[in-house]
């Protein structure tokens, strides 16, 4: 029997790292059991901050979002300032060129460009572009040198962190986790949190599925782009380096883990008549990976059918905007038993049959 003394994470992507790290840094004592660091959809992100650009309707939602927006400067710097690595955090604005006529949807931080305007603030678009919203406070991270900061900070800070150790099942009694079996023996400890992105159905039965998403990065020989392009279909997210990451499909079709031809070439279609350059930029890599999707688009958060089993799962396409405060919610609720109010939004229960959330989802799909 192993035993980590106060909270055990299972997954350690995006949500199982951060929270440890935070739950660490207030007292806790933590072991992050993780099955493979690298399936993690961290990595496969694009690592857009883009509450705004992603056209969230005003709600509670649309708040968690920018609450965590907010957090990014001073999270990402605590982090460079533990480890003396960069997280490629850069508020660089996102602009969403359109093609066609668009109602003036957004107010407050969004700003319409009209056609002279957007050609001229950013050249090489498609001609066929006939106006945009540019949205300053949008932002993006690397989310792959995230994934490093979040790694060494862990380990930095004392997490046990048991890479390669899949958690096939939970042992219950009362209403409480008992244990949990794992691959490699059975794991106890007083407080248990689920962060297993689009796998959590393995372990919970609740409504979080994997919607793929392919990718394609280019190298441009130098940076030619300094913001983010939020296009129809398609986004180029540039980094400091020159690389460039284009994204991404939205697939239904379970675990495929792999790209296909027809991904690509959506992809390509889209990304090359937005901006034409990266035809010719040479082509690095490809790759794909998993979004944790629930039926309303909103996150899994809080308590969950059992007293000692607390939930960060289903964020969906916001996860990277949203994981310091997800971390920050989740360790005050494990620290001090207090619910913040807005976790109330992001119940479980809204799943549950007689859930208003679940009368308006049957109908909306009636
Ligand atoms: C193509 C794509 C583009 C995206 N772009 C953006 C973006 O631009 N901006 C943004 O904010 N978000 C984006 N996202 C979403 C974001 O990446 C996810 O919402 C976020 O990574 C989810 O974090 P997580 O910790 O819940 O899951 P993950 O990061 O997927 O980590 C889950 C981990 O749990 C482990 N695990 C699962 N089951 C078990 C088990 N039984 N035992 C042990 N370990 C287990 C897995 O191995 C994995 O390492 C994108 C996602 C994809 C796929």
């Amino acid at each position: 029997m192993n035993s980590s003394s106060d909270v055990l994470v299972i997954g350690g992507g995006a949500m199982g790292l951060a929270t440890a790290i935070e739950l660490t840094r207030q007292g806790a004592q933590v072991t992050i059991l993780s099955r493979n660091f690298q399936e993690a959809a961290l990595h496969a992100a694009a690592g857009m901050l883009a509450p705004q650009a992603e056209g969230l309707e005003p709600g509670p939602m649309l708040d968690l979002c920018l609450q965590s927006r907010d957090l990014y400067p001073e999270w990402t710097s605590q982090l460079t300032d533990l480890t003396g690595l960069e997280t490629g955090y850069w508020p660089c604005g996102i602009l969403a060129p359109t093609y066609a006529d668009a109602p003036p949807r957004f107010t407050g931080d969004a700003e319409w460009c009209d056609r002279t305007t957007i050609h001229q603030y950013q050249s090489n678009l498609s001609p066929d572009i006939i106006g945009g919203w540019w949205f300053p406070q949008d932002a993006q991270v690397n989310n792959q040198r995230l994934a490093q900061v979040l790694l060494q900070a862990a380990q930095q800070l004392g997490v046990t962190l048991e890479e390669g150790v899949n958690v096939t099942g939970f042992e219950t009694k009362n209403h409480q986790i008992q244990q949990v079996q794992t691959t490699i023996g059975p794991w106890q400890a007083q407080t248990y949190l689920l962060a297993t992105g689009s796998w959590s159905q393995e372990l919970l039965p609740i409504p979080v599925t994997p919607r793929k998403g392919q990718l394609f990065a280019v190298q441009a020989p130098r940076q030619t782009l300094n913001k983010v392009l939020f296009g129809p279909g398609t986004y180029i997210v540039p980094r400091h380096n020159g690389r460039i990451v284009v994204g991404a499909t939205s697939e239904e079709v379970g675990f495929a883990a792999y790209n296909t031809p027809g991904g690509l070439q959506s992809l390509l279609a889209t990304a090359l008549r937005l901006y034409p350059p990266l035809a010719d930029y040479p082509l690095e890599k490809c790759w794909w990976g998993f979004r944790p999707a629930t039926p309303d688009e909103w996150p899994i958060l809080g308590h969950s059918p059992y007293d000692n089993l607390i939930l960060a799962t289903g964020h969906y396409r916001n996860g990277i905007l949203l994981t310091p405060i997800t971390a920050h919610l989740i360790t005050d609720l494990i620290m001090t038993g207090q619910a913040d109010p807005c976790l109330a939004n992001f119940s479980w229960q809204r799943f549950t049959p007689s859930s208003p959330a679940t009368e308006r989802l049957a109908l909306a799909h009636s």
